[in-house]
C-alpha cells in the first residue's frame, strides 16, 4: 500500500490509543481524587468522635474530682479554725464531714495531723491509730505549701486500686497542721468506660498532668502507674490542650489514631482507635471500587487494541487488495492501468525538472507460433521469464515495468537518455536470449525512445515513439533493440 495513504491510518490508530490512555488516566485520577476525599473526611469523622469522648470522659471526671475537692477544701478550712479546734469528738466530726461527698466510688475522707497520725476519718469517730508520715501525698504537702489539690499515684487501698486525693491543712499564720485526704476507686473509671461503647482495640489512658498513667483501659498493670512522659508523643499529649497524633505504637504493636482533651482538671484523657477500624469500611471500597477500576481499565484497553487491531488489518487488506488492482497477476509487474498513472506523474516530474524521461516497448516475437507450437500455458510461462529478465535489469527504485498488453511489455526509466536506455534496452533483450537457449523459439524486439519533455507534448507522444521503434524492430528482422531516432521524435511531436 502506498505510504501516503498508511499514514493516516497510523496516525489514527496512534491518536486512539492516546486518548484511550489519556481517558483512563483521567478517569482513574478523578477516582483516585474521591477515594483520598473520602479518606480524609473519614479520618476527620474519627478525629471528632474520638475528640468527643475524650472531652466527656475528660468532664465527667474533673466535675467529680471537683466535687470530692469542695469536701476535702472544707475539712481543711474547718480545721484551720480554732474553734473548731477546741470542739469535742462527735461536734467536730458533724462539723468536718457534714457535707462529704459519699458517693459509691468516693473513699473515706482521712485528716491527718502534722506528724502523719490519722486524727479524723469520714466513716467513723473512732478511727484505728495509723501513721501515714512515709506516704508521698503527706510528703508533699509537709515540704510545699502551695501543693494544692495533689493526686497520688494509683495504690492498693483496702484491697482495691485507687488514687488518693489530698490537700495541705494550714493554719492561719501558714504552719502545717496536716494533711486531709480521699480517694477515688477505679471501680469509678471501670464504670465511667463500661457506659462507653467502645471498639475491642479502643484504649483509654487517663494521665495526670505530669503524665503519670492514672488509669487505662483495656486496664494494663504494666502501664498504669508508670510515668510515660518521656515519649515524644506523650510530651506533646502534656503540652497541648487538645490535639491528635498517629505515630506512638501502643505497647500492643497496633497503630492508633489517638485523640486527646485535657487542661480543664488535673487530669489529660487520651482515646486511641485503631487505624484498620477506622479505615476498615473506607478499605473495603477502595477495594471494591479499585476492582472495578481495573476491569473498565482492561475492558477499555481491550477494546482499543481490538479496534486499532481491526483498522490494521482492514488497512493490510486494503492494500493488497490495492496492490492487486495495480499488479499483473501473470507475471507480477505493474498493469497497464498503474503503468498509466506512473508515466503520468514521472512525465511531469521531467517538465518540472528538466530531466529525459525514457521508456521501452518491449514485444515477444512470434509469440503466436510459440503459443501453436508448445500451448497457452508453456507461454505463459515465457512470459513469466520475459518479465523476470527486465525486472533483473530495471532495478532502480524509480523505473517501472510493467505488462502493457497480451505479450508486450513496458519499461519507464526516468532520468536515461537513448543511449542508457538502449544499452539497457540490449541487456533485457541479451537476458532473455540466453535464458531462453533457443533463439528460434523466443527472443523479444524492443523498441526505445527517450525525451526530455516539453509543455507543448503529452506522454502519448512517448510511448508512440517507442512504438514505431518496436515497428522498424520487427521489420528489420526481430531481436533487436532500435531507438526512435532525434527525427521520429519531433515528427510524433
Ligand atoms: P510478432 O513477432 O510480430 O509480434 O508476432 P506475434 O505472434 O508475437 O504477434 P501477434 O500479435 O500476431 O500475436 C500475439 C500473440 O500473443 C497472440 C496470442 O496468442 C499471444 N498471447 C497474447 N497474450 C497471451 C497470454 O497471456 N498468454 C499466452 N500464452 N499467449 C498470449
Ligand atoms: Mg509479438
Ligand atoms: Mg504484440
Amino acid at each position: 500500500m502506498d505510504r501516503a495513504r498508511e499514514q493516516p491510518r497510523r496516525t489514527l490508530a496512534a491518536l486512539l490509543i492516546v486518548l484511550a490512555a489519556i481517558a483512563t488516566l483521567g478517569f482513574s485520577a478523578v477516582c483516585a481524587g474521591m477515594m483520598w476525599e473520602m479518606r480524609r473526611s473519614t479520618v476527620d469523622l474519627a478525629q471528632q468522635s474520638l475528640g468527643n469522648l475524650a472531652s466527656t470522659i475528660e468532664s465527667d471526671i474533673s466535675r467529680n474530682i471537683e466535687l470530692y475537692d469542695l469536701s476535702l477544701r472544707a475539712v481543711a478550712d474547718n480545721l484551720s479554725l480554732p474553734e473548731v479546734a477546741s470542739a469535742n469528738k462527735s461536734i467536730m466530726h458533724l462539723i468536718l464531714f457534714d457535707h462529704a461527698a459519699t458517693a459509691k466510688h468516693f473513699g473515706a475522707i482521712q485528716v491527718l495531723d502534722a506528724d502523719g497520725n490519722l486524727t479524723h476519718k469520714s466513716t467513723t469517730l473512732d478511727p484505728a491509730p495509723a501513721n501515714r508520715v512515709d506516704e508521698s501525698y503527706f510528703k508533699v504537702h509537709r515540704d510545699n505549701p502551695n501543693a494544692g489539690l495533689f493526686v497520688s499515684y494509683p495504690m492498693l487501698r483496702g484491697g482495691a486500686y485507687s488514687v488518693v486525693l489530698s490537700r495541705r491543712i494550714s493554719g492561719r499564720d501558714g504552719r502545717f497542721l496536716g494533711v486531709v485526704t480521699g480517694s477515688i476507686r477505679f471501680s469509678y473509671f471501670h464504670e465511667l468506660f463500661g457506659r462507653l461503647s467502645l471498639g475491642e482495640r479502643d484504649t483509654i489512658t487517663v494521665f495526670r498532668e505530669d503524665g503519670l498513667v492514672i488509669m487505662r483501659t483495656p486496664f494494663d498493670l504494666d502501664i498504669v502507674g508508670r510515668n510515660l512522659n518521656y515519649t515524644p508523643g506523650i510530651k506533646r499529649v502534656l503540652a497541648e490542650p487538645a490535639g491528635s497524633l498517629s505515630s506512638p505504637r501502643s505497647p500492643d504493636g497496633v497503630d492508633r489514631l489517638y485523640v486527646w482533651r485535657g487542661g480543664a482538671g488535673p487530669f489529660v484523657v487520651l482515646v486511641g482507635k485503631p487505624w484498620a477500624d477506622i479505615l476498615g469500611l473506607w478499605y473495603r471500597e477502595v477495594f471494591q471500587i479499585g476492582f472495578i477500576m481495573l476491569g473498565l481499565i482492561l475492558f477499555g484497553a481491550a477494546g482499543t487494541l481490538f479496534v486499532v487491531r481491526e483498522m490494521k488489518q482492514r488497512a493490510a487488506a486494503e492494500g493488497k487488495l490495492e496492490e492487486l488492482a495495480m499488479t499483473d497477476a501473470l507475471t507480477g509487474l505493474k498493469n497497464r492501468r498503474m503503468f498509466d498513472s506512473v508515466i503520468d506523474a514521472e512525465w511531469r516530474r521531467a517538465l518540472r525538472q528538466h530531466t529525459p524521461l525514457a521508456i521501452l516497448m518491449v514485444d515477444a516475437d512470434h509469440f503466436k507460433a510459440y503459443n501453436d507450437r508448445f500451448g497457452h500455458q508453456a507461454g505463459d510461462q515465457v512470459l513469466v521469464g520475459i518479465a523476470i529478465c527486465i525486472s533483473d535489469s530495471a532495478r532502480r527504485a524509480e523505473d517501472c515495468a510493467a505488462r502493457y498488453g497480451g505479450e508486450e511489455f513496458a519499461v519507464l526509466l526516468p532520468g536515461l537518455s537513448i543511449a542508457e536506455a538502449t544499452m539497457l534496452a540490449e541487456s533485457i533483450r541479451l537476458k532473455v536470449e540466453q535464458w531462453s537457449g533457443d533463439p528460434a523459439t523466443t527472443t523479444v524486439s524492443i523498441g526505445v525512445a527517450s525525451m526530455t519533455p516539453v509543455v507543448t507534448m503529452e506522454w502519448s507522444s512517448l510511448v508512440e515513439a517507442a512504438d514505431k521503434a518496436l515497428y522498424l524492430a520487427k521489420r528489420n528482422g526481430r531481436n533487436q533493440s532500435v531507438a526512435a531516432t532525434p527525427a521520429a521524435l519531433s515528427l510524433v511531436a
